[in-house]
């Protein structure tokens, strides 16, 4: 049996999809977190499947996933749907639910926070709502796991007794004559292309293009009725599908009119005003942004993960140590000796001591994104966002583009217009992604310590300063056009949960355990074995014989304008796209240090001040790991224009690279 799980961005989905099936899937206060659907079988229940959908708004597709939802439906035809109501904003969710009552598959809503409606002295008839808009409703609360059992229930007995909404007659007068008109012309198209007929005689109503393809009506039926539909639209005075929504939220109001009752402006809301006002003023919006920033990375980088990550080095440092003295003495072959100590332990162990620093810096992020602060940031991202061509939408995929850019692309695919959708692609890799972080950690420790979490912000600004000018230079050449206007909705304010926080940090910290022991455990054995040997595969004594430097060395000049044309960088560059944490592995693997701490000083011998810092604004900008690159083809569509992108990257960070260099060595006059 498929149940599939429908309802608002933000509504609870995934928790209830969490509790249900016992899985972690990511919750986040925040529209646009699920971007693909998401499969689970439900707990205690036979042959149950649940399927986690992106949240939409309506079934009208303006954005691809409102397509995907659609096709879900209408295609594989889920036995019911559970479809989850905010109970705290009752009437724009029930939009939808009218919309799933004229699909006609059977439904049950789940009328979620429910827990939140007690507390703000609201309450709702849950009878009389379920008897005037003819569905089975089950209040619960799904953060606090109450009424789930109750919902399964009656979802098993809705699917099995294929209980479709009563055939409510949701519209009146004019909407009412052209619907039911309509749907007496297309009635066999509709059986021959399978889709129920109230449906899609509201469709061709609101002139919904897809369904029109769809039905293949003749000319003469359309031109039928597009007269019915005009002549609607004369007598109403609004256009097609303002007609239909002022309908379906009449039958909205006239549903609720009784059942619910408001206690007023809630003390959270007026609450949540308060802080609005604030933290979303014209003038300190973004300044305030800035500081929360600068604090987040203080504690970070100077307070909470420096120390953590001080301790897991001298830790691994240690055991380093233990297992070079037992190989030593137990007489191992030379060659398995050193690739063990100086390429494995060294390239892995150098990455992994940043894991708490990772963990630590998610840990405050995800506070961020879960109290609901990040949305207001979007917000008032979006003044600054229009004026490269782009609208607050695209600072949701650009946010996760903090973590990694191969979510953040894929959450692309919630912007409504192809054009925002594509540009956005090509600004993503410009957020400085966190397995970045490892490299900018290295090197401020190594060459300016007292100022880390400036250097810090540094970075993170910079690369989106270059993104914004980036966008410039996109919109006034290949993305001429308006962005779409902005429609977010901003959560209420909550209290971070434990549980999304804790999970949130596992999942960063899993991912990286596993970058660490496999791209990188396999790039350091690869990068010891092409130092160790020459072309002729003779083991050298000084790598700078090997067969990696002379790679190293052919592409160096490259760099050399940038100050550091050396074949150590230039290798770690290249490594650097399997994964950008092996810029620092091998970098360490290369440097033949003893343990991670002593790569601080070795890069001081390899870099000046100031090539150090274009060393920074290089890897901060150029093209991002083959991962990324991936879903950027996959997203794009195209392999070519992939390949461009990435070209521009590149050529983009050298310039900068360049720029930084050259002007910084007139300043310093060297
Ligand atoms: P989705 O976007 O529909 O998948 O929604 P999520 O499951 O990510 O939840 C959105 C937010 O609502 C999160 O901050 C949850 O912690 C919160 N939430 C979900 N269910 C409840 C509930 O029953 N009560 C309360 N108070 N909060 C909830
Ligand atoms: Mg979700």
């Amino acid at each position: 049996m498929i149940i599939a799980l429908l309802g608002n961005p933000n509504s609870g989905k995934t928790t209830l999809f969490n509790q249900l099936t016992g899985s972690n899937q990511h919750v986040g206060n925040f529209p646009g977190v699920t971007v693909e659907k998401k499969e689970g079988a439900v707990r205690g229940q036979k042959n149950m499947t649940l399927v986690d959908l992106p949240g939409i708004y309506s079934l009208s597709p303006y954005t691809a996933e409102e397509v995907v939802t659609r096709d879900f439906l209408l295609v594989n035809k889920p036995e019911a749907v559970i479809n989850i109501v905010d109970a705290t904003n009752i009437e724009r969710n029930l939009y939808l639910t009218l919309q799933l009552m004229e699909v006609g598959v059977p439904v049950v809503v789940a009328l979620n926070m429910m827990d939140e409606v007690r507390q703000n002295g609201d309450s709702i008839d849950v009878p009389l709502l379920s008897k005037n808009l003819g569905l089975p409703i089950v209040p619960i609360s799904a953060a606090k796991n109450e009424g789930c059992e109750e919902l399964v229930q009656t979802t098993i007995r809705t699917a099995q007794q294929k209980d479709r909404p009563r055939g409510l007659d949701l519209c009146q007068g004019e909407v009412h004559r052209a619907v039911h008109s309509i749907a007496h012309i297309i009635e066999k198209e509709a059986k021959a292309a399978d889709l129920p007929l109230r449906y899609a005689a509201t469709k061709v109503v609101e002139g919904d293009p897809i369904t029109l393809s769809k039905l293949h009506l003749t000319d003469s039926e359309l031109e039928i009725a597009e007269t019915i539909v005009r002549e609607m639209e004369a007598n109403l005075g609004t256009d097609r599908e303002a007609a239909l929504a002022d309908m379906r939220y009449d039958f909205i109001a006239s549903a609720c009119r009784d059942a619910v009752k408001k206690n007023g402006n809630s003390r959270e809301l007026q609450r949540s005003i308060a802080i609005d006002r604030v933290l979303t003023h014209k003038y300190l919006g973004i300044p305030i942004f800035l500081c929360v920033m600068l604090l987040t990375f203080f504690l970070t980088f100077n307070v909470i993960g420096a120390v953590l990550s001080d301790w897991l080095s001298l830790g691994i440092d240690t055991l380093t140590g233990l297992l070079d003295q037992g190989l030593a003495n137990l007489g191992i072959n030379e060659a398995v000796h050193s690739l063990l100590i100086d390429g494995v332990c060294v390239g892995v162990g150098s990455v992994l001591s940043f894991l708490p620093t990772i963990v630590t810096l998610f840990f405050f992020l995800s506070i961020l994104e879960d109290s609901g602060y990040m949305a207001r940031v979007a917000f008032v991202m979006d003044k600054l966002l229009r004026k490269i061509g782009l609208s607050g939408r695209s600072f949701v995929p650009m946010l996760i583009g903090f973590g990694c850019s191969v979510p953040a692309i894929m959450a692309t695919r919630t912007l409504a217009s192809e054009r925002d959708r594509r540009m956005t692609i090509l600004l993503t890799p410009f957020m400085s992604c966190s397995a970045k972080l490892p490299i900018y950690a290295t090197f401020t420790a190594a060459f300016f310590p007292a100022y880390a979490p400036l250097v810090m912000i540094g970075l993170y600004v910079g690369g989106m300063v270059v993104g914004v000018l980036y966008g410039l230079l996109l919109k006034s050449t290949l993305f001429k056009g308006k962005p779409v206007p902005f429609v977010m909705e901003l959560p209420a304010y909550r209290l971070p949960s434990a549980k999304s926080v804790l999970i949130h940090m596992w999942e960063k910290a899993k991912d990286f355990l596993v970058r660490a022991f496999t791209i990188i455990f396999m790039a350091s054995i690869v990068i010891w074995l092409l130092q160790s040997f020459d072309t002729r595969l003779m083991m050298v004594s000084d790598s700078g014989d090997s067969m990696l430097a002379g790679i190293g060395r052919f592409i160096a000049p490259i760099f050399a304008p940038l100050g550091f044309g050396n074949w150590i960088s230039s290798t770690a560059l290249i490594t650097g796209l399997t994964a950008k944490e092996a810029v620092v592995s091998t970098l360490a693997v290369l440097t033949n240090v003893p343990d991670t701490a002593a790569l601080t000083t070795v890069l001081g011998e390899l870099f000046t001040p100031l090539a150090a810092v274009s060393f920074l604004a290089f890897t901060l900008l150029y093209m991002p790991c083959v991962a990324a690159v991936a879903a950027v083809k996959r997203e794009l569509g195209s392999a070519k224009y992939a390949a461009l992108a990435m070209l521009a990257q590149c050529g983009v960070a050298w310039i900068v690279a360049f720029l930084v260099y050259q002007i910084g060595r007139l300043f310093l006059g060297v």
